[in-house]
Protein backbone atom coordinates (compact mmCIF):
# COMPACT_ATOMS: atom_id res chain seq x y z
CA UNK A 1 0.00 0.00 0.00
CA UNK A 2 1.50 3.49 -0.96
CA UNK A 3 0.69 5.83 1.80
CA UNK A 4 2.18 9.43 1.28
CA UNK A 5 1.44 12.56 3.31
CA UNK A 6 0.84 16.28 2.22
CA UNK A 7 1.09 19.77 4.03
CA UNK A 8 -0.80 22.41 2.01
CA UNK A 9 0.38 25.46 3.62
CA UNK A 10 -1.22 28.16 3.49
CA UNK A 11 -0.93 32.02 5.34
CA UNK A 12 -4.00 31.04 7.27
CA UNK A 13 -4.26 27.29 7.43
CA UNK A 14 -2.69 24.25 7.21
CA UNK A 15 -4.10 21.22 5.40
CA UNK A 16 -2.60 18.26 6.42
CA UNK A 17 -3.65 14.91 4.82
CA UNK A 18 -3.06 11.41 3.95
CA UNK A 19 -3.41 9.94 0.48
CA UNK A 20 -3.54 6.49 -0.56
CA UNK A 21 -2.30 6.57 -4.30
CA UNK A 22 -3.97 3.55 -5.95
CA UNK A 23 -1.55 0.72 -7.57
CA UNK A 24 -1.82 2.04 -11.08
CA UNK A 25 -1.41 5.08 -10.29
CA UNK A 26 -4.42 7.42 -11.47
CA UNK A 27 -5.68 7.51 -8.42
CA UNK A 28 -5.45 9.12 -5.10
CA UNK A 29 -7.44 8.82 -1.75
CA UNK A 30 -7.83 10.45 0.81
CA UNK A 31 -7.64 8.82 3.98
CA UNK A 32 -7.47 11.45 6.51
CA UNK A 33 -7.18 14.97 6.80
CA UNK A 34 -6.89 17.91 9.54
CA UNK A 35 -7.34 21.98 8.93
CA UNK A 36 -4.76 23.73 11.36
CA UNK A 37 -4.46 27.55 11.58
CA UNK A 38 -2.05 28.99 10.50
CA UNK A 39 -0.14 31.12 14.33
CA UNK A 40 3.35 30.76 14.39
CA UNK A 41 5.95 27.66 14.03
CA UNK A 42 5.80 27.12 17.31
CA UNK A 43 2.31 25.89 17.40
CA UNK A 44 1.70 25.18 13.98
CA UNK A 45 3.55 23.27 13.22
CA UNK A 46 3.67 20.31 16.61
CA UNK A 47 0.36 19.81 15.83
CA UNK A 48 0.88 18.77 12.32
CA UNK A 49 3.72 16.64 13.05
CA UNK A 50 1.01 14.93 15.71
CA UNK A 51 -1.14 14.42 13.87
CA UNK A 52 1.11 12.57 10.95
CA UNK A 53 2.56 10.63 14.11
CA UNK A 54 -0.34 8.97 15.01
CA UNK A 55 -0.69 7.69 11.01
CA UNK A 56 3.09 6.89 10.97
CA UNK A 57 3.17 4.46 14.14
CA UNK A 58 0.36 2.31 12.59
CA UNK A 59 0.72 2.57 8.92
CA UNK A 60 4.17 3.60 7.86
CA UNK A 61 3.92 6.79 5.80
CA UNK A 62 6.18 6.45 2.31
CA UNK A 63 6.89 10.50 2.14
CA UNK A 64 5.69 13.83 3.22
CA UNK A 65 5.00 16.69 0.31
CA UNK A 66 5.24 20.06 1.50
CA UNK A 67 3.74 22.50 -0.75
CA UNK A 68 4.10 26.09 1.41
CA UNK A 69 3.54 30.20 0.98
CA UNK A 70 6.93 31.20 0.62
CA UNK A 71 8.91 33.01 -0.45
CA UNK A 72 10.91 29.75 -0.43
CA UNK A 73 14.97 28.50 -0.73
CA UNK A 74 14.39 25.32 -3.79
CA UNK A 75 17.90 25.59 -4.60
CA UNK A 76 18.53 21.87 -3.48
CA UNK A 77 23.03 22.80 -3.13
CA UNK A 78 21.83 26.04 -0.56
CA UNK A 79 22.45 25.46 3.14
CA UNK A 80 18.94 26.87 3.51
CA UNK A 81 17.11 24.71 1.10
CA UNK A 82 13.69 23.82 2.58
CA UNK A 83 13.61 27.42 4.44
CA UNK A 84 10.42 29.49 4.26
CA UNK A 85 13.03 32.99 3.69
CA UNK A 86 11.84 36.26 4.19
CA UNK A 87 7.81 35.96 4.20
CA UNK A 88 5.39 39.00 4.88
CA UNK A 89 3.85 36.50 7.73
CA UNK A 90 4.91 37.32 11.21
CA UNK A 91 7.21 33.95 12.94
CA UNK A 92 7.71 32.70 9.50
CA UNK A 93 11.40 34.24 8.68
CA UNK A 94 13.90 31.72 7.80
CA UNK A 95 12.14 29.35 9.27
CA UNK A 96 13.72 25.62 8.76
CA UNK A 97 10.64 23.58 7.63
CA UNK A 98 12.12 20.42 5.39
CA UNK A 99 14.89 20.19 8.44
CA UNK A 100 11.76 20.28 11.08
CA UNK A 101 10.00 17.19 8.87
CA UNK A 102 12.55 15.34 8.61
CA UNK A 103 14.19 15.38 11.59
CA UNK A 104 10.32 13.87 12.98
CA UNK A 105 10.32 11.54 10.24
CA UNK A 106 13.25 10.68 8.24
CA UNK A 107 11.54 9.72 5.17
CA UNK A 108 11.74 11.77 2.08
CA UNK A 109 10.25 15.12 1.94
CA UNK A 110 9.24 17.24 -0.93
CA UNK A 111 9.30 20.54 -0.82
CA UNK A 112 7.81 23.66 -3.10
CA UNK A 113 6.34 26.57 -3.88
CA UNK A 114 2.33 26.10 -2.91
CA UNK A 115 1.48 27.71 -6.47
CA UNK A 116 3.90 24.98 -7.54
CA UNK A 117 1.97 22.18 -5.40
CA UNK A 118 -1.21 22.78 -7.11
CA UNK A 119 0.32 22.73 -10.38
CA UNK A 120 1.98 19.64 -10.24
CA UNK A 121 -1.70 17.97 -8.11
CA UNK A 122 -3.10 19.39 -11.47
CA UNK A 123 -0.51 18.01 -13.31
CA UNK A 124 -1.15 14.39 -11.92
CA UNK A 125 -4.60 14.35 -11.31
CA UNK A 126 -6.23 17.26 -12.70
CA UNK A 127 -6.41 19.21 -15.55
CA UNK A 128 -2.84 19.27 -16.98
CA UNK A 129 -2.70 16.28 -17.08
CA UNK A 130 -0.89 14.78 -20.71
CA UNK A 131 0.43 18.41 -20.60
CA UNK A 132 4.08 19.46 -19.78
CA UNK A 133 4.20 23.13 -20.20
CA UNK A 134 1.18 24.89 -18.27
CA UNK A 135 0.63 27.49 -15.70
CA UNK A 136 -1.00 27.18 -12.50
CA UNK A 137 -2.68 30.81 -10.92
CA UNK A 138 -4.26 31.99 -8.00
CA UNK A 139 -6.34 34.68 -7.36
CA UNK A 140 -7.32 35.20 -4.01
CA UNK A 141 -6.16 36.80 -0.44
CA UNK A 142 -2.73 37.26 -3.38
CA UNK A 143 -1.97 36.29 -6.71
CA UNK A 144 0.35 33.57 -7.02
CA UNK A 145 1.30 31.87 -10.22
CA UNK A 146 3.38 28.42 -10.37
CA UNK A 147 3.60 25.63 -13.18
CA UNK A 148 5.68 23.14 -15.13
CA UNK A 149 7.81 23.58 -18.30
CA UNK A 150 8.80 20.23 -20.45
CA UNK A 151 7.28 18.30 -17.13
CA UNK A 152 9.92 20.12 -15.05
CA UNK A 153 8.20 22.80 -12.10
CA UNK A 154 9.02 25.96 -12.52
CA UNK A 155 12.40 26.92 -10.30
CA UNK A 156 15.05 28.70 -11.68
CA UNK A 157 17.23 31.81 -9.75
CA UNK A 158 14.21 31.51 -7.04
CA UNK A 159 10.95 30.83 -8.22
CA UNK A 160 8.54 32.62 -10.82
CA UNK A 161 6.33 35.29 -8.65
CA UNK A 162 4.57 36.37 -11.85
CA UNK A 163 1.69 37.50 -9.54
CA UNK A 164 3.62 40.50 -9.37
CA UNK A 165 4.41 41.29 -12.82
CA UNK A 166 3.47 44.82 -14.63
CA UNK A 167 0.73 45.30 -16.45
CA UNK A 168 -1.15 48.38 -18.09
CA UNK A 169 -1.87 50.68 -15.97
CA UNK A 170 -4.45 53.74 -16.76
CA UNK A 171 -5.00 56.19 -13.94
CA UNK A 172 -8.02 57.61 -15.96
CA UNK A 173 -10.38 54.15 -15.72
CA UNK A 174 -8.89 53.38 -12.24
CA UNK A 175 -7.44 55.56 -10.17
CA UNK A 176 -7.09 53.11 -7.10
CA UNK A 177 -3.43 52.86 -6.57
CA UNK A 178 -2.97 49.29 -5.31
CA UNK A 179 -2.65 46.96 -2.51
CA UNK A 180 1.00 45.73 -2.89
CA UNK A 181 3.31 46.40 -0.15
CA UNK A 182 6.54 46.35 -2.77
CA UNK A 183 4.98 47.64 -6.10
CA UNK A 184 1.63 49.37 -5.48
CA UNK A 185 -0.16 48.44 -8.79
CA UNK A 186 1.20 45.10 -9.90
CA UNK A 187 -0.97 42.53 -10.86
CA UNK A 188 -1.58 41.57 -7.13
CA UNK A 189 -1.86 45.35 -5.93
CA UNK A 190 -4.46 45.59 -8.83
CA UNK A 191 -6.49 42.36 -9.17
CA UNK A 192 -6.09 40.19 -5.67
CA UNK A 193 -9.18 39.72 -4.04
CA UNK A 194 -8.01 42.73 -0.83
CA UNK A 195 -7.93 45.09 -3.72
CA UNK A 196 -10.89 44.29 -4.97
CA UNK A 197 -12.71 44.97 -1.46
CA UNK A 198 -9.91 48.03 -0.92
CA UNK A 199 -11.37 49.31 -4.05
CA UNK A 200 -15.01 48.90 -4.21
CA UNK A 201 -15.58 49.35 -0.29
CA UNK A 202 -17.17 45.84 -0.20
CA UNK A 203 -16.52 43.31 2.86
CA UNK A 204 -15.16 40.04 0.17
CA UNK A 205 -15.13 40.44 -3.83
CA UNK A 206 -18.40 37.80 -3.56
CA UNK A 207 -20.72 40.53 -2.45
CA UNK A 208 -20.33 42.39 -5.82
CA UNK A 209 -23.15 41.43 -8.48
CA UNK A 210 -22.12 40.22 -11.82
CA UNK A 211 -22.70 43.56 -13.53
CA UNK A 212 -20.95 45.38 -11.54
CA UNK A 213 -18.32 47.14 -13.27
CA UNK A 214 -15.91 45.70 -10.81
CA UNK A 215 -16.00 42.82 -12.53
CA UNK A 216 -14.92 43.69 -15.68
CA UNK A 217 -11.80 45.62 -14.33
CA UNK A 218 -10.94 42.36 -12.74
CA UNK A 219 -10.82 40.38 -16.33
CA UNK A 220 -8.84 43.38 -17.81
CA UNK A 221 -6.14 42.99 -15.26
CA UNK A 222 -6.11 39.39 -15.73
CA UNK A 223 -6.12 38.83 -19.24
CA UNK A 224 -3.08 41.31 -19.92
CA UNK A 225 -1.37 38.79 -17.52
CA UNK A 226 -2.25 35.98 -18.85
CA UNK A 227 -1.48 37.55 -22.58
CA UNK A 228 1.93 37.56 -20.97
CA UNK A 229 2.72 34.47 -19.94
CA UNK A 230 1.54 33.09 -23.12
CA UNK A 231 3.70 35.41 -25.26
CA UNK A 232 6.39 34.48 -22.23
CA UNK A 233 5.99 30.86 -21.55
CA UNK A 234 4.13 29.48 -24.49
CA UNK A 235 1.78 27.41 -21.88
CA UNK A 236 -0.52 24.87 -23.44
CA UNK A 237 -3.13 25.61 -20.76
CA UNK A 238 -4.06 28.17 -17.90
CA UNK A 239 -5.36 26.91 -14.79
CA UNK A 240 -6.72 29.36 -12.93
CA UNK A 241 -8.09 28.80 -9.36
CA UNK A 242 -8.03 31.14 -6.08
CA UNK A 243 -11.30 32.46 -4.10
CA UNK A 244 -11.77 35.79 -6.65
CA UNK A 245 -12.54 32.80 -9.50
CA UNK A 246 -15.17 31.64 -7.65
CA UNK A 247 -17.41 33.89 -9.86
CA UNK A 248 -17.53 31.62 -13.09
CA UNK A 249 -18.50 34.11 -15.22
CA UNK A 250 -15.17 36.09 -15.02
CA UNK A 251 -13.61 33.30 -16.95
CA UNK A 252 -15.63 34.08 -19.76
CA UNK A 253 -14.76 38.05 -20.11
CA UNK A 254 -10.99 36.87 -19.75
CA UNK A 255 -10.80 34.39 -22.46
CA UNK A 256 -12.75 37.04 -24.85
CA UNK A 257 -10.41 39.97 -23.76
CA UNK A 258 -6.79 37.47 -24.03
CA UNK A 259 -8.00 36.68 -27.42
CA UNK A 260 -8.42 40.60 -28.24
CA UNK A 261 -5.46 41.78 -27.15
CA UNK A 262 -3.73 38.68 -28.47
CA UNK A 263 -4.85 40.02 -31.68
CA UNK A 264 -4.67 36.31 -33.28
CA UNK A 265 -0.63 36.58 -33.63
CA UNK A 266 -0.57 33.45 -32.00
CA UNK A 267 -2.02 31.04 -34.27
CA UNK A 268 -3.13 27.59 -32.13
CA UNK A 269 -6.11 26.55 -32.36
CA UNK A 270 -6.88 26.14 -28.92
CA UNK A 271 -6.27 30.43 -28.22
CA UNK A 272 -8.16 30.99 -31.78
CA UNK A 273 -11.08 28.97 -31.68
CA UNK A 274 -10.48 26.82 -28.22
CA UNK A 275 -10.38 29.14 -25.53
CA UNK A 276 -13.10 27.65 -23.52
CA UNK A 277 -10.58 24.42 -23.09
CA UNK A 278 -7.38 26.83 -22.23
CA UNK A 279 -8.31 28.95 -20.12
CA UNK A 280 -10.15 26.99 -17.53
CA UNK A 281 -10.74 26.52 -13.43
CA UNK A 282 -8.85 23.58 -12.20
CA UNK A 283 -10.26 20.50 -12.48
CA UNK A 284 -9.33 19.23 -8.28
CA UNK A 285 -11.01 22.28 -7.19
CA UNK A 286 -10.27 23.71 -3.89
CA UNK A 287 -8.65 19.95 -3.42
CA UNK A 288 -5.18 20.95 -5.97
CA UNK A 289 -3.06 21.98 -3.18
CA UNK A 290 -3.33 19.05 -1.16
CA UNK A 291 -3.45 16.87 -4.04
CA UNK A 292 -0.42 18.52 -5.28
CA UNK A 293 1.34 18.25 -1.69
CA UNK A 294 0.97 14.35 -1.60
CA UNK A 295 2.08 14.23 -5.31
CA UNK A 296 5.16 16.17 -4.35
CA UNK A 297 5.82 13.40 -1.54
CA UNK A 298 5.17 10.72 -4.44
CA UNK A 299 7.61 12.37 -6.08
CA UNK A 300 10.41 12.89 -3.15
CA UNK A 301 10.14 9.19 -2.75
CA UNK A 302 10.62 8.09 -6.63
CA UNK A 303 13.58 10.28 -6.08
CA UNK A 304 14.99 8.61 -3.12
CA UNK A 305 14.29 5.04 -4.11
CA UNK A 306 14.17 5.23 -8.07
ZN1 LIG B 1 3.67 43.32 -6.07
Amino acid sequence: MSIFAGIEAGGSKFVCAVGKISSNKDKVEIKDKIIIPTTTPDETIPQAINFFQSIHSSTPLKAIGIATFGPVDLNTSSPHYGYITTPPKPGWKHYNFVGTIKEAFQIPIGFDTDVNGSAIGEYRWGAAKNLDTFIYVTVGTGIGAGGMSQGKPMHGLIHPEMGHMFIPYDSNKDNFLGVCPFHGNCLEGLASGPSIQKRWNVKTASDLPSDHPAWDLEADYLASAFANCILILSPQKIIVGGGVMKRKEIFEKIRVKTQTLLSGYIKHEKLLNNIDSFIVPPALGDDAGIFGAIALAEQAFKKSYP
